[in-house]
């Protein structure tokens, strides 16, 4: 059964943490993902550089500028940037000093998709009321 357990407004802040984080698996109940919701506040940033044993992440950038630090080199993102890492990428994000940055992070576990969603959706007979017959 689909589930809609909120919308992104309810997953803000109230701005005053240097950072914050939501994951909304729990939330959404998700069973083959993890999603997480970070903000740094300007000049702020990941404590520490980290890698995954099993999960591969998608980064969706969707406020601000900052910077990547992946597997030694630092790299400019901003909002709109939409970027990778395997599991064993060595990375930490930090905002730029003069804005806040807020990305989404998708987390799933690395080689573990065997199909895509054109192969795994499939048409039912019924239909909504804007489909036409
Ligand atoms: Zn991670």
């Amino acid at each position: 059964m689909a589930q809609q357990n909120g919308n992104l407004a309810m997953w803000q802040d109230d701005g005053a943490s240097a950072e914050s984080k939501v994951f909304l698996g729990q939330i959404l109940a998700l069973t083959g993902s993890e999603v997480s919701r970070t903000k740094h506040l300007p000049g702020q940033g990941s404590g520490f550089v980290h890698a995954h044993r099993r999960n591969e992440e998608v980064y969706i950038v969707t406020q601000g500028k900052g910077w990547l630090y992946l597997d030694g080199a630092e790299i400019p993102i901003g909002e709109g940037n939409v970027f990778r890492i395997s599991c064993d990428g060595r990375r930490a994000i930090r905002a730029v000093n003069d804005a806040t940055l807020v990305y989404y992070c998708i987390q799933a576990d690395g080689g573990s998709l065997v199909q895509a969603t054109r192969d795994d959706g499939y048409r039912l007979p019924e239909r909504a009321t804007w489909m036409k017959e």
